[in-house]
């Protein structure tokens, strides 16, 4: 065996996982087809779980030290600093439990220095091209030889390899919309942005983009300064001359999501098992979240301290999720699609944002805080969500945070009244009361009886 697990993909959400796996004690190998990092400015932020996984690794200092220049960043490309829900933006942000904007390529790199401090392996310019599983491996063709682990996981991106050799099925629905979008220079007049009839032309700040109707085939590579000028006179009407075009990018909408996560040895996580529009910016919170729960139960199981079934509940708890994600990201494009009953639509909608508590409900339905897992034993209150990072004071008054005890990967007790468990760190506090954390920060228990039913579910 060249690795307890190949890790296929050295994106953000292949590097998350492959650190949480050696956090976990096990040895992870990644493969990724590039020869060096992609540095394509996709996302330009992570979500409220997303940020608290990575402050929950220490990771905190270096989010904040880039959150400051993603704000000014996002602010001066869209206009506000708000968030969006459809492009309404009026998201008014929870200061308790907020995201980072950090673009990719930046995240990316703190994920490899992380995941590198770890010992994790990551072998570029090696492309997997085949695949075969038995009861035991799989092994994988990459860089020209055969690599073989007990477990495999692909976080391969959209397209992904491991999800067609593998044989998961990828249902959904095909691209509404499509969007071209960069950093424009134009010569002479530029029309008014807004929404047209045929589509909307969105321009300031230096950038310029069109969302219009899907189209039967959409080219590739970088968006031309001639074919973005014949989007925006499609769709306002005028015509214009687009000098240069530079970070371009293009996308569609198309919802799609693996049928499983998980087919006998092989997982998936990430793009790889679920697409969907970028419209307020999911995509890596929910890949980073599927890296976090499913890499130390892997290790768990690796190390024999669980059985596997546990690794059922990978998909059990990702998939819903996921699904989730699809469906409101489907809500913001039927929102963004053009013609008059969507302005209508719109206009309800961008009042109903200005009720605070409909305020609430757009942002949590973003960030997926109210996510609650199905736990195989009674869960009541907080129990089965993520938790935040809640001040504790220690027996002798000292103030300490949550997520400071948690940089070991390992689950954390506070305040049991007997030992459980050596296979979880434990604190005595005075505030806040019990609780059991899964290494993920997920509330396992919160007082009452099934502390045993807990700690054995998910501790062994
Ligand atoms: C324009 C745009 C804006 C976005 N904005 C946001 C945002 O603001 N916030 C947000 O959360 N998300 C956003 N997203 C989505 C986000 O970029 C993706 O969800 C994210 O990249 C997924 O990470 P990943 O690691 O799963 O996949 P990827 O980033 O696609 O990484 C997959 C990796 O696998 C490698 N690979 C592929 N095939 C193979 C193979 N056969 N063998 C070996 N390696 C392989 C690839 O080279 C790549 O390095 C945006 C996306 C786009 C397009």
């Amino acid at each position: 065996m060249d690795a307890d697990v190949l890790v296929v993909g050295a994106g953000p959400v292949g590097l998350c996982l492959a650190a949480e796996l050696a956090l976990g004690g096990v040895r992870a190998l990644v493969l990724e087809r590039l020869p060096g990092p992609s540095g394509e400015p996709k996302a330009r932020g992570i979500g409220v779980l997303a940020t608290e996984a990575l402050r929950r690794r220490g990771l905190g200092p270096q989010l904040d030290a880039a959150h400051e220049d993603g704000v000014r960043d996002f602010a001066r490309d869209h206009g506000s600093h708000l968030g969006h829900f459809a492009n309404i933006h009026k998201l008014v942000p929870d200061p308790g439990r907020r995201g980072t904007y950090i673009w990719q390529p930046q995240l990316e790199r703190l994920l490899a220095d992380h995941a590198g401090r770890l010992g994790v392996r990551v072998l570029r310019g090696h492309e997997v091209d085949a695949l075969e599983s038995t009861v035991d491996s799989v092994t994988v063709v990459a860089g020209g030889r055969r690599w073989r682990a007990p477990w495999l996981a692909g976080c391969d991106g959209g397209r992904s390899t491991v999800r067609k050799l593998a044989g998961f099925g990828f249902p959904g629905t095909p691209a509404l919309l499509r969007m071209i979008a960069g950093r424009v220079r134009f010569a002479g007049e530029v029309p008014a942005p807004g929404r047209y009839p045929s589509g909307t032309f969105l321009h300031g700040h230096g950038m310029a983009g069109v969302q219009e109707p899907a189209r039967d085939s959409e080219p590739e590579g970088p968006v031309t300064p001639g074919e973005l000028a014949e989007a925006i006179e499609r769709v306002t009407g005028r015509s214009v001359v687009v000098e240069e075009v530079s970070e371009s990018r293009r996308f569609g909408d198309q919802a799609r999501q693996a049928d499983t996560y998980r087919r006998g040895r092989v997982f998936l996580a990430g793009d790889a098992a679920h697409v969907h529009s970028p419209s307020g910016g999911q995509g890596l919170n929910l890949g980073l979240l599927d890296a976090v729960n499913l890499g130390w139960k892997l290790a768990a199981v690796i190390r024999g301290d669980v059985p596997e079934a546990l690794l059922d509940t990978y998909s059990r708890e990702r998939h819903p999720a996921g699904e989730a994600v699809l469906r409101n990201t489907r809500a913001q494009s039927a929102l963004l699609a053009p013609g008059p009953h969507v302005d209508a639509l719109r206009e309800i909608v961008a009042d109903l944002m200005d009720l605070p508590e409909a305020n609430r409900y757009f942002a949590d339905l973003l960030s997926g805080v109210n996510l609650r897992y199905p736990f195989p034993y009674p869960a009541a209150g907080p129990v089965g969500q993520h938790c935040a990072d809640l001040e504790l004071v220690a027996v002798d008054g000292a103030v300490s945070h949550l997520y400071e005890h948690m940089t070991t990967g390992r689950g954390l007790l506070l305040t049991p009244s007997a030992p459980v468990t050596d296979r979880v760190d434990a604190l005595t506090v005075t505030t806040p009361g019990p609780l059991l954390l899964r290494p993920d920060g997920v509330i396992a228990w919160a007082g009452g009886e099934a502390l045993d039913a807990a700690v054995k579910t998910w501790f062994g």
